[in-house]
């Protein structure tokens, strides 16, 4: 296989958190551009106060299907580079496996589609932001003012991980996210335990017994009143189409004993399609080395629940603020605030052409067919049906093990 395109793509360093790098990368940008317009596509680039969008279309046949390709060409720093074996922007072949930054994430993934677009019985376009690592914040704008441009019967997310090595992966809807922060005052300043404990109001303490009255310790369930109402249950037939997951490995990983979580579903279950809930922060007094005997004027916990069809972020954040008002120890003064912003859970029905799966593995019989799944992970942005009204998938060849884990990245072909 010729690597050359692919090798020079991935020789450009083009963090995009790195304004020392904002050259760099453009002329990713620009290079992809070229190799999209070699191959018969007309291009433009669109300029936003930070990054390039680069917007790409080819239209072959009108009555052929129009496929939205998304992914990105920026990538993140390559810190720290002692643990590189090689250069990160110096890509090279190790034991069948590409490493260089990117090599995954997602250059290699995005220049898989470029490559199968000389191919393609159907009308493409693609929209490459260089923004992604950076929370892709001129993309949502660009995508609103553009949405007759963006118009595709599917969207195809180029970035993601497969379930296992050599099983790839076609995701077909992503939890949502709905966030909470709640702060518990107690004194108008921090006070002295010796002086004031006994009749000072610990916020720190109020903050554990509303803590501990999130979920059920034997059971697991959130006990968010109507926190489950929503839920729709996984239809049978859709059961059937999923992967075994491997527990015994995934402990491994972890480096743990057990997988918690909620009573009476499988772990599978429990990470595509129950919803959930994790304090992800939790603060208050004194964090320093030694002792200090505070009792301090403000405590406070943020909090993140995954979201799956059909929760609404919004009633979610409000259940969760009335319960957590009706629990609150009498007397404590408390703010909560919540963000919704990042959407609710995007799923795409099975039936929907973009979620069949027999994909280039199974057609050129090189490979074990892919496997349908639901992610775990953040509602990303692009995946969203909100934005784009039409449903999604992602199609991924990113190794699960190496593509969370920044020095390794890599990419296997
Ligand atoms: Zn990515």
């Amino acid at each position: 296989m010729d690597l050359t395109e692919l090798f020079a793509f991935l020789s450009i360093p083009s963090v995009s958190t790195d304004p020392a790098r904002r050259e760099d990368v453009r002329r990713a940008a620009l290079w992809l551009a070229e190799r999209l317009k070699a191959r018969g596509f007309r291009t433009e680039l669109h300029e936003t106060p930070l990054h390039p969008i680069l917007y790409a279309e080819r239209f072959v046949d009108e009555k052929a299907p129009t496929v939205l390709v998304y992914g990105h060409y920026d990538v993140q720093p390559p810190d720290p580079l002692e643990l590189w074996e090689s250069p990160p922007f110096s890509p090279v072949v190790r034991e069948g496996r590409i490493y260089a930054r990117g090599a995954s994430d997602d250059k290699g993934q995005l220049f898989a589609h470029v490559l199968a677009a000389e191919e393609a019985p159907v009308n493409l376009k693609f929209l490459v932001e260089g923004e992604e690592e950076i929370g892709s914040p001129h993309l949502p704008p660009f995508v609103r003012a553009n949405r007759e441009k963006l118009r595709a019967d599917v969207v195809i997310v180029s970035d993601g991980a497969m379930f296992a090595p050599l099983t790839p992966t076609l995701t077909y809807g992503l939890r949502g996210l709905c966030y909470l922060e709640v702060r518990l005052k107690g004194a108008r300043r921090d006070l002295h335990s010796g002086a004031f404990g006994g009749v000072a109001p610990n916020p720190i303490q109020a903050l554990g017994w509303l803590l501990a009255r999130l979920k059920d310790e034997r059971t697991g369930k959130v006990l968010i009143p109507g926190f489950y109402e929503r839920v729709r249950p996984v239809p049978e037939e859709e059961r059937a189409l999923w992967p075994s997951l491997d527990e015994e490995a995934l402990k491994r990983e972890l480096g743990v004993e057990v997988l918690p979580g909620e009573e009476g579903y499988a772990p599978l279950e429990r990470l595509w399609a129950r919803p959930t809930l994790d304090p992800n922060g939790i603060w208050g007094g004194y964090q320093g080395e030694g002792s200090k005997t505070v009792i301090p004027a403000e405590a406070g916990m943020k909090l993140s629940m995954r979201l799956v069809p059909d929760q609404d972020p919004e009633e979610v954040v409000d259940q969760a603020e009335a319960y957590l008002k009706a629990v609150c120890p009498p007397a404590t003064p408390w703010r909560c605030g919540g963000s919704t912003e990042a959407g609710p859970s995007s799923p795409t029905p099975l039936a929907r052409p973009c979620a069949l799966w027999p994909g280039p593995w199974r057609r050129s019989g090189e490979g074990p067919p892919s496997t349908p799944g639901r992610a775990g992970r953040s509602p990303w942005w692009p995946s969203s049906r909100r934005p784009w009204g039409r449903p999604s998938s992602f199609w991924a060849w990113g190794f699960p093990t190496t593509t969370s884990t920044p020095p390794t990245r890599s990419w296997t072909w």
